[in-house]
């Protein structure tokens, strides 16, 4: 049904559906926004909230009283809370947040603020200027956006790149730049980082990571030490069937040097395998630079590590992102039935 004046006469503030927000936003991610948030009118807005997440997923739809007398039925009732529902036991009078069971359960915002920060962080969007937009304290903006961090990480890391038949490129970062694309800014690269890229899928599903060898010593040039640290990247990220190709003239065991795949390819497969399918991971490496001060450490290159993870998960969805976070946060914490 197409929403019209009409149906917003108690609420002109909602006849207008549009949503202002100072970062760019992808439609699609917006619309479930709007979507959740939207006025059919009768109850106030955070109960119509609350129905929507539980018919979504994100909130349990019911609960069991901790108190399990053989009395007790927990329902759902409108209350003077933050969320303006919670959970009542008819038996024993207990009381429980509506949140009991799900992500949203202790933390220090409403659902809706919540949701926004969590549309923030699927849109890159700067942890301080989402928490100062939406009015929520820096403290809790940055324990979200950790979970919701955390939880890509969790995403990216089921997942291994290659397989039969399947080529798995590899470079390294920033030693490879005057081949693919010279830098020409002024910003120092701090940490080499190991980009791998698996050819069988568009757009490409890459991993990075950030060598720690470095950390022990200056980097030079490729000693015993850094490709035991390679080797060991390949293997875990990697399936064991996959053909492993590595540029830059690194012997790594179990690798095919790039030249050699090459050699059979016409120039545009040739153009693509040595240049372009690097472009997205060269873009993630060069803008990680802005999290260092010069000279490497472990503090930076865990925080380097965590950007590039959460921005190659982020990279995989695009639009719809906000949608899946949102179906993974509800496997990951929703649970009906119980009550802690
Ligand atoms: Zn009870």
């Amino acid at each position: 049904m197409e929403a019209d004046s009409t149906t917003y006469e108690s609420n002109p503030k909602s006849q207008n559906n549009e949503i202002y927000l100072p970062f760019s936003t992808s439609p699609g991610n917006l619309n479930l926004l709007k979507e959740f948030i939207s006025n059919e009118g009768g109850r106030n807005l955070e109960s119509q909230l609350v129905g929507r997440l539980q018919s979504f997923g994100l909130l349990p739809t019911n609960i069991t009283c901790p108190t399990n007398g053989s009395d007790c039925k927990v329902i759902c009732k409108s209350a003077r809370v933050i969320d303006r529902v919670q959970w009542v036991c008819e038996g024993c009078s207990k009381r429980l947040p509506i949140r009991t069971g799900s992500f949203f359960f202790k933390l220090q915002c409403s659902i809706l603020q919540t949701l926004q920060l969590i549309l923030a962080w699927c849109e890159d969007t700067d942890t301080m200027a989402a928490a100062q937009y939406f009015d929520v304290k820096p403290r809790v903006a940055i324990s979200i956006y950790d979970k919701l961090d955390s939880l890509a990480i969790n995403e990216l890391k089921k997942s291994k790149l290659g397989g039969e038949n399947a080529v798995v490129l590899s470079e390294i970062y920033p030693d490879c730049l005057n081949r693919l694309s010279p830098d020409t800014t002024d910003q120092p690269h701090v940490h080499r980082i190991l980009m791998i890229a698996d050819t069988k899928h568009i757009p490409t599903h890459y991993r990075l990571h950030v060598i720690q060898d470095d950390l022990k010593k200056p980097q030079s040039n490729y000693d015993q030490s850094l490709s035991k640290e390679i080797e060991q990247v390949l293997s875990t990220e990697t399936e064991a069937q996959s053909m492993l190709v590595m540029g830059n003239n690194v012997p790594i065991d179990g690798t095919v040097p790039l030249q050699q795949l090459t050699q059979h390819c016409d120039t545009d497969m040739q153009h693509f395998l040595t240049s372009r399918i690097w472009s997205q991971a060269l873009t993630l490496c060069s803008a990680s630079r802005d999290f260092c001060a010069g000279t490497p450490t472990h503090v930076c290159a865990n925080t380097v590590q965590k950007y590039l993870d959460t921005s190659l998960y982020r990279l995989r969805y695009g639009d719809g992102f906000y949608d899946h976070i949102l179906r993974i946060i509800s496997n990951e914490f929703t649970q009906n039935g119980l009550t802690s």
